[in-house]
């Protein structure tokens, strides 16, 4: 088989493996123990912690545990949201969003708060400018992804961070699919909190974290219990978060040379099955996209039967976000870039990764050179029968 859907998981890097091992084993404590038990699993949560905030440009004490990136949005936007709730009710968002924050905004918007959608572009863009206009007296928040995780269009996180702070609005964002395919800055971006997954940059599922900056008031979601000082209380998962701590120093050591290598294989791979297969469109920012994502169009061409004929040819991909895959419903995303219905539901998705290899993108140029006209042939005759 080959993988190519990284942008929904990546495997577990095998030194992260080696690293989580002993925590499942006799490194068993409760890190709120006092004892040995517990003091072992407390170092080691400490150094994990270190790790992450030194691969964001944090602080150690910024980072709380949660259970992965659509928990860490949530905390994020509902925690910022009521704490700020007597300045003012409304939120700023955009179209793009990962369906963890939307919900979150659909369910605040529920209990009183109002949210401002902003649009993106028909590359998946959204500017600092249609930002600015949607400010009002009221907003307290404004929540943008670093990059897309089905086109992997990037925003100006940077841009609209500094407006934000300039008018003093709590800025959130989802960097769970920027972290390890780009260099994720709370300072540069002015981020008050930024949401980690590690599952997407080779940890174990179910951890992420949330970065809230120093004096940024956040209420909690979760209550009854003193972990991450109050914030996301609950015995803390002390094996995926080593293994989260380990991916952030390999991440460290070997980003740019990931960057790099992946960039090189997602061009290899957009020239070959756009040089070999007409009517096929990239979807997303040409250039302000990430390193490991391609989204194509093939023209008449049914993504869905795409990706399950790939599947049987041994090749892993995706019409869109796994989360949304397999409901039958267009992507929200190539809705919100403006794509119909029907163009929506000719895409595919190949999410690039650490372990992608030249071979793998050669094999599967060739596959798909095969593959998409035997589907346009079949499109067309069912068009003929009516
Ligand atoms: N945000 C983005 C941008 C994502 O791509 C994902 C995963 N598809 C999430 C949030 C949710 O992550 P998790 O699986 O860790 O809850």
């Amino acid at each position: 088989m080959i993988y190519l859907d990284y942008n929904a998981t990546t495997p577990l890097d095998p030194r992260v493996g080696e690293a989580l091992q002993p925590y499942l084993a006799d490194r068993f404590g409760n890190p709120s123990s006092l004892h040995q038990f517990g003091r072992t699993m407390r170092t080691a949560m400490d150094e994990a912690r270190r790790a992450l905030a030194t691969s964001i440009h944090a602080q150690p004490d910024e980072l709380v545990f949660t259970s992965g990136a659509t928990e860490a949005n949530n905390l994020a936007l509902r925690g910022l949201a009521e704490a700020r709730r007597a300045r003012g009710r409304q939120l700023i968002t955009t179209t793009i969003e990962h369906p963890s924050v939307l919900g979150v905004c659909a369910a605040l918007e529920r209990d009183g708060f109002q949210v401002t959608h902003v649009p993106a572009d028909a590359t998946g863009r959204v500017t600092v400018d249609a930002i600015a206009e949607a400010i009002t007296s009221e907003t307290t928040v404004i929540a943008v992804m670093a990059a897309n995780n089905e086109v992997g269009t990037m925003q100006p996180v940077g841009a609209i961070g500094a407006l934000a702070r300039a008018r003093g609005i709590a800025f959130h964002v989802d960097a769970a699919q920027a972290w390890g395919r780009m260099p994720v800055d709370v300072e540069a971006w002015q981020a008050d909190t930024l949401t980690l997954s590690a599952h997407k940059a080779y940890g174990p599922k179910g951890v992420g974290a949330l970065y809230v900056r120093r004096g940024v008031e956040l209420a909690p979601v979760l209550v009854g219990g003193h972990q991450e000082a109050g914030r996301r209380p609950g015995t803390e998962n002390v094996p995926a978060i080593v293994g989260f701590g380990c991916a952030a120093t390999l991440m460290r050591g070997q980003l740019a040379e990931d960057v790099a290598r992946m960039q090189r294989l997602r061009d290899h791979l957009l020239t070959g099955v756009q040089d070999r297969i007409e009517d096929t469109v990239l979807n997303g920012h040409p250039t302000e996209r990430l390193c490991n994502t391609v989204n194509v169009r093939f023209a008449d061409v049914s993504g869905e039967a795409l990706v399950m004929r790939l599947d049987l040819e041994g090749l892993a991909v995706s019409t869109g976000a796994a989360c949304s895959s397999g409901r039958r419903e267009p992507s929200h995303v190539l809705l919100a870039m403006g794509r119909s219905v029907e163009e929506a539901k000719q895409c595919v998705r190949f999410s690039l990764g650490r372990f992608t290899t030249e071979e793998e993108i050669q094999a599967v140029i060739t596959v798909v050179e095969r593959v998409v006209p035997a589907l346009r042939t079949i499109t067309v005759a069912h068009a003929a029968r009516g």
